[in-house]
């Protein structure tokens, strides 16, 4: 640039020389100075110009000669031109890589701006929902109208993902995971899980069949084994027919539980829901709890400290009695006899609490994250007495679930355990 300037520099004081020189000998020295530095911004301006014309000509790439500072000028900005266009090179190449990725990719890949209308999208999502070129700009709730898709969008709270029938192909089952970023932009990830979800249901299906089938042969054994006990008279016939006893009842128990956790699986949630009101439930489920304890000679408590107007709950009574029934059973099953379990229900602002607690044998921390899970029992051993099926808690998982609401469990070994249920209240 120094250099640049320095020539041009010079190009004046000679322009200033000649014209003083020309100037003093014509005797009229302050025309040709004044004619001097025309001629000088003339020159300038043409300089100008040229740049201006070079600019506009986007595709020309060399820059016109010049010398002096207009060289340095044209040669600098040629410099700025070449680096940007590689700059622009290299950032289309990696555009060019992230689309052939995004194109390999099975799953869909739709970006939303931020006020959720649709920016950009693979072929793989173009497939699935059948978007084109002229949905660009668009609002996804347009495409996707599920109201289950809708509710998990406007909602924002994206930690699971969702499984709803697709909107094109109603055969098919699609999978949306949607991840915020940048400036309340929003990523939304569309996979087929048609074939797992067919094999989810084909496994609902297997159980339920299963179940209901087996239930029917169980009942006829059942009652051969009962009369043949009743009206066994040979003494060594005994223990055999009442283990035979004691172990139909227990595949009965069994069938029935695998048949209430299927109907939980399979069934849409909210239906029949209606105010329940939860006093009177655990009342319910602690007056037929109470025969139960008394053959254990065990005190059952139930305090509800909710001391205004009866404490509603939306949702399906059949299924929280369940629910109740099987933590309360439970708490009888594994606490020794004279031990103390108590129901207490309470609320706050945003939740309502029923829990369960007796002071029984207690579950060691490594177990408790796996109590829900289907036939998990702490101790098989132990609980082979108890007449149990492992399906309990599973069902209670299930149960509240389906009522927006969760199970938590803590325990202490030798102290005894609490089964808590938390209901979120609408806001
Ligand atoms: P089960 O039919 O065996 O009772 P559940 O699913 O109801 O099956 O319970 C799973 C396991 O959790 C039980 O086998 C038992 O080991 C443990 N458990 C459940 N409730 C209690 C409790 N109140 N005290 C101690 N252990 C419990």
């Amino acid at each position: 640039m120094l250099k640049g300037f320095s020539a041009e520099l010079q190009r004046i004081l000679i322009i200033l020389a000649i014209c003083s020189l020309i100037g003093f000998f014509s005797d009229n020295y302050a025309l040709w100075m004044l004619l001097g530095c025309g001629v000088y911004i003339l020159w300038m301006l043409w300089q100008m110009r040229r740049l201006n014309q070079w600019l506009l000509k986007r595709e020309s790439e060399h820059p016109p000669e010049a010398s002096g500072i207009w060289g340095q000028v044209f040669d600098n900005i040629y410099q700025l031109q070449r680096d940007q266009r590689i700059e622009k090179d290299n950032l289309q190449a990696v555009i060019k890589r992230i689309q052939e990725i995004s194109s390999a990719l099975k799953d869909g890949l739709i970006i939303l701006d931020a006020r959720g209308c649709l920016d950009f999208w693979n072929p793989a999502a173009h497939r699935m929902l059948a978007l084109n070129t002229k949905d660009q700009g668009q609002s996804v709730i347009n495409f996707i109208r599920h109201p289950k898709f809708v509710a998990y969008f406007e909602e924002g709270n994206y930690g699971e993902p969702l499984e709803i029938p697709s909107p094109r192909f109603s055969s098919k089952h699609l999978q949306f995971q949607i991840t915020p970023f940048g400036k309340m932009e929003r990523l939304i990830v569309v996979r087929d899980v048609t074939q797992l979800h067919n094999l989810e249901k084909m496994r609902q299906d297997f159980i339920a069949n299963v179940s209901h089938e087996l239930r029917t042969p169980l009942t006829v054994i059942n009652g051969y084994v009962e009369t043949l006990a009743d009206n066994n008279t040979t003494p060594s016939w005994n223990k055999p027919l009442q283990q035979m006893l004691q172990q139909a009842k227990r595949m009965s128990l069994l069938i029935n539980d695998l048949l209430v956790l299927s109907k939980l699986e399979t069934t849409e949630a909210g239906h029949n829901h209606k105010p329940i009101n939860i006093e009177q439930l655990l009342a319910v489920v602690k007056s037929e709890a109470d025969v139960l304890g008394k053959e254990k000679n065990q005190q059952l408590t139930l305090v509800c400290n909710n001391t205004t107007k009866p404490l509603l709950l939306q949702g399906n009574e059949k299924e929280l009695h369940s629910a109740f029934s099987n933590l309360v059973i439970n708490a009888i099953k594994y606490t020794q006899a004279e031990g103390r379990i108590s129901i207490l229900l309470w609320q706050d602002q945003k939740h309502v609490y029923v829990s369960v607690s007796d002071n029984g044998p207690g579950i060691e921390a490594q177990h408790i994250p796996r109590l829900t899970e289907r036939f998990y029992r702490v101790d098989a051993s132990r609980n082979s007495g108890t007449g149990g099926t492992g399906l309990g808690l599973a069902i209670v998982k299930h149960v509240l679930m389906r009522h927006y609401a969760e199970l938590k469990i803590t325990s202490e070994p030798g102290k005894g355990s609490m089964f808590i249920c938390v209901f979120a209240l609408p806001q």
